[in-house]
């Protein structure tokens, strides 16, 4: 076999390398687990480089129910397409067991796309930044904690918005 068989073909070399931030969550099953494995797996996405990712935290279900969630964000440069890596997102999900019920129903790993650089999309199947997650102490406090008092596109800023939340319980564990 020639050295040039050996080498593995990336599709998205020559693409310009966008910041994106996922947000994880879990809270069925080994929850804590499933968010670590899930940043691993983050960590190798092709066409992906790997920039960094928060503590873990613990919080309440927000408008649902079942047991508490594990949650954490992670940074990635990535020459993926947006739709690409809500794509690549749903088949680590998938992997985990998740079953898609209802908006809001425990699941044992949530990995959503929330930032794509500072783009704005709205399809059917993706909206970027995440609808919610304006609202969401889960994803602004460990967001923050890697990013700063970032601008979320047709929001403001991550720290403006979560001093305006009430009420989420949420802690940084150790
Ligand atoms: P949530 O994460 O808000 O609790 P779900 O994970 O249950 O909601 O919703 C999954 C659906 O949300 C998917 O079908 C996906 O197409 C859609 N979706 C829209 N925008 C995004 C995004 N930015 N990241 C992940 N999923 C998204
Ligand atoms: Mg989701």
């Amino acid at each position: 076999m020639s050295d040039a068989a050996l080498e593995v073909h990336d599709p998205f070399a020559g693409r310009p390398v966008v910041t994106a931030f996922i947000g994880v969550g879990a809270n069925l099953g080994f929850a804590r687990d499933a968010v670590l494995n899930a940043l691993a797996d983050l960590s190798g996405l092709l066409g992906s480089e790997f920039i960094a990712s928060s503590s873990l935290y613990r919080s309440s279900p927000v408008d649902g129910d079942g047991p508490d969630y594990i949650n954490a964000v992670a940074e990635l440069g990535t020459r993926q397409s947006a739709h690409e890596l809500l794509h690549a997102l749903q088949a680590i999900e998938t992997r985990y067991g998740r079953v898609r019920t209802t908006r809001n129903a425990p699941r044992t790993l949530d990995l959503d796309l929330l930032l794509y650089g500072d783009g704005i999309l709205k399809t059917p199947d993706l909206v970027v930044p995440h609808a919610r997650m304006a609202g969401r102490a889960f994803v602004l406090r460990p967001l923050i904690e890697i990013a700063g008092p970032i601008d979320i596109p047709g929001h403001g800023r991550a720290d403006a918005l979560l001093a305006r939340i009430d009420g989420q319980d949420i802690e940084r564990l150790a």
